[in-house]
């Protein structure tokens, strides 16, 4: 049976370190605020939102949030943007995915001041990343990468297998692994014969939206499994893009959905909301 990587622990640990980091900074009288910008109603938005604003209350971050509605225009939208970059009094801005189609979310992503981009998604910080310089690593390969530095994980020389190249989740986890030594495989939709890949890594990380989709026939005996993925299955329930029962009877260790990756990347948002305090 599998180690069970404890993300909620964890992210709870960091959570607090970094209260007293923000206690820190208000002491010198900066006061860490993050601002977040949702476009429209998207109901798992608000949910996410939600999240994020009880996480920034418990370290104390203040939080603010800037509801547009979901026919703004872009215009709108940047226009926001430079006023919360060139508002002295607020550290980080996030702009909650997804958009309303005809928004156009790289445009915006660029438009975020590089030292404000709290979630790593302007293309100067995913360059330093790529370039392996002190950056705004994007929050949930960030979080990641600190699940295996806490269990001891060392990534050097093994094979990895990221499943899924996002700009948010797989595509930075590939350069966070690289970092780190690892040799890294990249599947997606058109990959062929994927299981190949998968029982040939050390390391599977899955990040796709398919309830269930990694079954123990497709990896190694004592591979190392994260699980990104958030899904419902037909009851309703929230499950991951593993088979989490079969699989933890074969890997050496593994995240759970609800419980895993998630908090961590809650966690690591504010980190980088107390860095990008600290940097002012
Ligand atoms: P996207 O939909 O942006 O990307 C999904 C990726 O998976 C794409 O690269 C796609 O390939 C690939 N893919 C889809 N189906 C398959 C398949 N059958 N075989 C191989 N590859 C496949 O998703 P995200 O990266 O935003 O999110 C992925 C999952 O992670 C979701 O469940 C999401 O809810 C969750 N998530 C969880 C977070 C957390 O904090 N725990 C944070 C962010 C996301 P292609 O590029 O070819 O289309």
């Amino acid at each position: 049976m599998a180690i069970i990587i404890d993300g909620k622990e964890l992210a709870q640990e960091i959570r607090n370190d970094l209260k007293i980091k923000c206690s820190e900074l208000k002491e010198k009288g900066i006061k860490p605020k993050l601002a977040v910008i949702l476009v429209g109603d998207d109901k798992a938005s608000q949910i996410y939102i939600r999240n994020k604003s009880k996480a920034c209350q418990e370290v104390g971050i203040d939080f603010e949030e800037y509801l547009l509605k979901k026919d703004t225009t872009q215009k709108k939208l940047l226009d926001l943007i430079e006023t919360l970059n060139n508002n002295p009094n607020i550290h980080g801005i996030l702009l909650q995915s997804p958009l309303p189609g005809h928004l156009d979310i790289n445009e915006a992503n660029m438009t975020i001041s590089p030292k404000k981009d709290v979630d790593g998604f302007n293309p100067v910080n995913v360059g330093k990343l790529c370039l392996n310089q002190d950056t705004f690593v994007s929050c949930t390969p960030y979080g990641i990468m600190k699940m295996f530095e806490k269990y001891n994980i060392d990534l050097t020389g093994k094979n990895v297998t990221i499943i899924g190249r996002s700009n948010i989740v797989g595509k930075p986890l590939v350069q966070c692994c690289i970092n780190k030594n690892a040799t890294v495989t990249v599947c997606h939709s058109k990959t062929k014969n994927l299981e190949e890949h998968t029982k040939n890594a050390d390391v599977v990380i899955v990040a796709i939206g398919k309830p269930k989709f990694l079954k123990e026939n497709m990896i190694k005996k004592d591979a190392v499994i994260i699980d990104v993925g958030i899904n419902r299955d037909e009851n309703g329930k929230v499950v991951g893009d593993v088979d989490f029962e079969n699989v933890s009877k074969k890997a050496s260790y593994i995240t759970p959905v609800p419980g895993g990756v998630g908090p961590m990347t809650i966690a690591m948002l504010m980190n980088n909301v107390i860095k990008a305090s600290s940097n002012n």
